[in-house]
């Protein structure tokens, strides 16, 4: 057996109140590739934390047979200071309440910093470079200054993730299907994983913008090696994904048993734990770039009717919903449509539906780039 649980303390927000981490870890760093989880990073997406506790179930199993051939770390609940937001008895997360915006955004780049540590000792083998990337990105997150709680939850969690070969960030939308989200560069593993966790929308792309945590983790390579040029290799090492455990609601032990015994798949076909994950389950669906998903916005404020449901395919111009004014004269005169521009899968939805002008209130993964998407702005353009 190799499993540890460690409690890491946050900072002191106010007196007499700490938050920490719990870190399950299993295997023995170095042995071999590095897996890292963590659940609910924007705090009210709780299907994850679900999950997690099934993924530690089923990793204690393994790890009890002595399975564990590299090394995994597992947080459970990767935001306790989101957790504890409430407000006249709701909880609110995904920004944080002090002003340190979204949870997952605005993660720090280390590219500069860790190449500037890095650029004199590279040479032309690419494992050497990478282990000695690995350790400079350790020793620059140890070096990330601390000035509030949230700071040192990012330091916290970074510290964990950043020497990882793998990184699941498990996250949820409103109402959806189950999808992910990650760097083109990974496409091959995008699709092994979306095979074992039966999620049929995959979104690629090459530059996400808002700076989310799985580009903090995996961008820096790609960065890296830009810098270096063609004269030191340096391999693309860290494969993080955002995995939307479909929405909100999704919360069930029938659904988080099946989604943990997936990753654990994807973790045995990778080489994490040992024993036969059988064969790659069928594709649910081909991966989309992320600029081909048309985020739908509310072009004023009243009551949405959905046309659509989750999982229909949707043509372009098509309607997908209609909006209410609820100020109007005449209810014949009440109704606008409202159409997608891309012509894909319709797979996540806001359950709220009174909504303001300008909410974001649907998503159409298509295959073809949209004009009006801006590249680089996550799903916010
Ligand atoms: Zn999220």
């Amino acid at each position: 057996m190799s499993k540890t649980i460690e409690t890491l303390k946050l900072g002191s927000p106010s007196p007499g109140t700490t938050r920490e981490l719990k870190v399950h870890r299993y295997g023995i760093p170095g042995a071999g590739k590095k897996a890292y989880f963590q659940a609910a990073l924007h705090s009210d997406e709780y299907p994850g934390l679900l999950v997690a506790n099934h993924l530690i179930a089923l990793l204690d199993a393994a790890d009890d047979k002595g399975d564990i051939t590299g090394e995994i770390v597992v947080v459970p609940v990767a935001n306790p200071v989101g957790l504890g937001q409430q407000l006249l008895g709701q909880h609110v997360g995904r920004n944080e309440f002090s002003g340190g915006g979204n949870f997952n955004r605005s993660w720090p780049d280390l590219s500069d910093a860790v190449f500037e540590r890095v650029e004199a000792r590279l040479g032309p083998d690419d494992s050497e470079n990478v282990a000695l990337i690995r350790r400079a990105l350790v020793e620059e997150v140890a070096a990330m200054e601390v000035k509030t709680e949230f700071d040192g939850l990012r330091k916290a969690l970074l510290g964990l993730s950043i020497s990882a070969d793998m990184v699941f960030d498990l996250h949820c939308d409103n109402e959806a299907l189950m999808h992910l989200y990650t760097s083109a560069r990974h496409r091959d593993l995008a699709v092994e994983l979306a095979c074992d966790i039966a999620a049929p929308v995959a979104l690629l792309e090459m530059d996400p913008g808002g700076a989310p945590f799985d580009e903090a983790n995996s961008g820096v390579w790609w960065k890296l090696r830009e810098k270096a040029g063609d004269e030191f290799p340096i391999s693309t090492a860290c494969f993080a994904v955002t995995v939307e455990l479909r929405g909100r609601n999704d919360v069930y032990d029938e659904l988080a048993h099946v989604d943990a015994a997936g990753l654990f798949r994807f973790l045995q076909r990778r080489g994490v734990i040992a024993g036969d994950p059988g064969v790659l389950p069928e594709s649910q669906g081909e991966p989309t770039p992320l600029e081909g998903t048309d985020v739908i916005r509310s072009p004023g404020a009243g009551v949405l009717a959905y046309h659509k449901h989750l999982g229909d395919w949707v043509q372009a111009g098509e309607t997908v919903a209609e909006l209410i004014d609820l100020m109007a004269d005449d209810p014949k005169q009440a109704r606008t449509p409202i159409t997608s521009k891309a012509s894909g899968l319709f797979f996540a939805r806001m359950n709220e539906k009174l909504v303001r002008q300008g909410a974001e209130i649907c998503k159409v993964a298509g295959k073809e780039p949209l004009e009006h998407r801006k590249a680089g702005g996550l799903l916010e353009s």
